[in-house]
């Protein structure tokens, strides 16, 4: 079995993906339909940018989801798709996460998370190989009241549907906003599980608020290490800290926060033995797949397929499902690994 076809067959957890960002070319091109019934212009829409040439640019490219789902229908439709994408590529588990909403006269905050919830019980019924949870995101750059209100919502939803939604995340454009960490406590205080995004530029003092708060994982970590415009100082302390680092290749070398994937944080961690798990962060807007970050992975840092399958089963240590949910998951992977990987090694 090629590296491409093992990769795609593992099976596998996707614990960083922003719902909007996931959007593939077809689910918008169905989504346009859905707004304009009677227009035939959707050939041109596409949301894979392949040359950003900042981190800033990438932000602008999510307008264009936005723009076509701005309906419950919209919601619902762009959820269940994306489901089915990651599953169709053996994803096994999916952690979605996305900024609820509102749309004058179109949608509520409430009805953006519910119909995110329906589209989970269509899932359920529909592909029952892979298990979805969501982690409601809250975006810097809207602002303190925004945050609250999102991190109410959430702790509100987390009750009726503990299943489903199971925590936070800390993202946006991290140029732009005030601190959120106060905010975060109610929500860590509630039972959420909390995921920051850290590090993605240069700023010590925001990165040092993040790791010193302690979520539960943490997004990228790019600019932590000393040859990725970090420092000793957070580099130590992030390896002390343990926390598990959620790493996505392809979205930081087309965002341009690290120079090649040669050079990416993951070679750092990697050796350090740090908790990671591979990510898609925006399957859409930088046109991968969680099986194609895989493949990279291995060829870009020499990986064996035992390695993946042992990142692959890590993973299942990080995500936020129950033990339960954990040992189905990973008896899935032994499975695999018994029946393909020992036939190759
Ligand atoms: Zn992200």
């Amino acid at each position: 079995m090629n590296l491409e076809a093992f990769c795609q067959s593992l099976p596998k957890l996707e614990l960083h993906a922003h719902l909007n960002g996931s959007l593939s070319t077809n689910t918008l091109k169905k989504l346009y339909k859905m707004q304009n019934p009677n227009s035939e212009d959707c050939e041109n829409i596409t949301m894979n940018v392949d040359c950003f040439s900042s981190l800033g640019e990438c932000f602008k490219v999510f307008d264009i989801a936005h723009s076509l789902t701005v309906t419950p229908e919209a919601v619902f439709q762009s959820t269940y798709e994306t489901i089915k994408e990651f599953k169709d590529e053996n994803v096994i588990y999916l952690e979605l996460r996305s900024t609820p909403r509102a749309v004058d006269g179109k949608m509520t905050k409430q009805e953006y998370v519910e119909s995110i919830i329906r589209a989970f019980q269509s899932c359920e019924a529909d592909f029952p190989s892979i298990l979805v949870k969501l982690l409601i995101s809250i975006n810097r750059k809207q602002g303190y009241i925004a945050a609250k209100e999102n991190i109410q919502l959430a702790i509100e939803y987390f009750k009726k549907y503990s299943h489903y939604i199971v925590g936070l995340d800390l993202s946006g454009d991290p140029m732009a906003g005030e601190p959120f960490l106060k905010l975060l406590e109610k929500a860590k205080m509630a039972g959420l599980k909390i995921s920051a995004h850290c590090a993605e530029i240069s700023n010590e003092t925001e990165a040092t608020d993040i790791l010193e708060f302690k979520p539960n994982r943490l997004g990228h970590c790019t600019c932590i290490h000393p040859n990725l415009q970090g420092s000793n100082r957070l580099f130590n302390m992030l390896l002390a800290s343990k926390i598990p680092v959620e790493l996505c290749l392809t979205s930081n070398v087309k965002c341009k926060t690290v120079p090649s994937y040669a050079s990416h944080q993951f070679k750092y961690l990697y050796e350090a033995e740090h908790p990671i798990c591979l990510a898609t962060d925006d399957k859409g807007v930088f046109h991968t797949s969680l099986s194609r970050e895989y493949e990279i992975a291995a060829s870009t840092f020499s990986l064996s397929r035992k390695d993946l399958v042992n990142l692959s089963m890590s993973s299942v240590r990080y995500a936020y499902a129950t033990s339960e949910e954990k040992n189905v998951l990973l008896s899935k992977i032994e499975t695999f690994s018994r029946e393909v990987c020992d036939t190759i090694n």
